[in-house]
């Protein structure tokens, strides 16, 4: 069994603002923070490219965490674009099919990626693999419950003959809450990180600039971060 330190952490980070938040959630509690992410043919590739401003910034060595931030891994998944035909992948309208789930669900999405996060764990002696899963803004994703990570964190430490533990921080947080939780982290400068590098907008838009962010704002995605950060802002004061 390899020593894997506790200390060592990889988040999955997509460029959307729940992983953007939960990479400064590690930063601000592991010595070692390294990232993963996943090309599959989405059809928001726009996330991936901010994935690479969000850490230019939070690598920066003024905030809280100078010296953390480690390595990128991006991994290129394109059977997982073939095998589902959902709105993220391919042109197929956003709306809810009749089994009751949003067409933008990738069937076992975040079972292969994390699948594959922890064989990159296991390789780079990382114990903790975080993740921005979230069982409260409820959109029905059955692989987002709680139930769902820890059936997977056992399934891969008997796998793997390791003790991983999946960190989910966003698990029972609302949107509203996820940029309380940004601003707590690292105050109004990471909040405006968020508000302008990170990426939710289901149609890849970033031409329209609300004050909660980019996207089209009308979609799902848009509908919840824009409901979240009036939300947030009017708890706040
Ligand atoms: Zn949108």
């Amino acid at each position: 069994m390899p020593s894997a330190s506790p200390d060592r952490a990889l988040v999955l980070l997509s460029g959307g603002q729940d992983s953007t938040t939960c990479l400064a959630w590690a930063l601000a509690r592991f010595g070692e923070v390294e990232t993963v992410g996943f090309d599959y043919g989405q059809r928001h590739a726009v996330e991936l490219a901010c994935r690479d401003a969000v850490r230019r910034e939070l690598a920066r060595s003024d905030w809280p965490w100078p010296g953390r931030l480690g390595a990128d891994h991006l991994l290129a998944l394109p059977t997982l674009g073939e095998v589902s035909s959902s709105a993220l992948t391919a042109e197929v309208a956003i709306a809810v099919a009749a089994n009751g789930l949003p067409t933008t669900f990738v069937p076992g999405r975040n079972l292969v990626f994390l699948a594959f996060a922890a064989a990159l764990a296991y390789r780079r002696g990382c114990r903790r693999i975080v993740l921005g899963v979230c069982e409260t803004d409820y959109s029905g994703y059955p692989d987002c419950r709680d139930d769902t990570i820890k059936a997977m964190q056992v399934a891969l430490n008997l796998g793997l003959e390791t003790r991983l533990v999946l960190e989910t921080p966003l698990m029972r947080v609302d949107k509203a809450g996820t940029f309380a939780l940004a601003q707590e982290l690292g105050g109004e400068r990471l909040v405006a990180l968020v508000v302008e590098e990170t990426h939710t907008c289901y149609l890849g838009d970033r031409s329209r600039r609300h004050d909660w962010g980019y996207g089209c704002g009308t979609c799902p995605a848009c509908e919840l971060r824009g409901a979240g950060f009036r939300r947030w802002r009017e708890g706040s004061g």
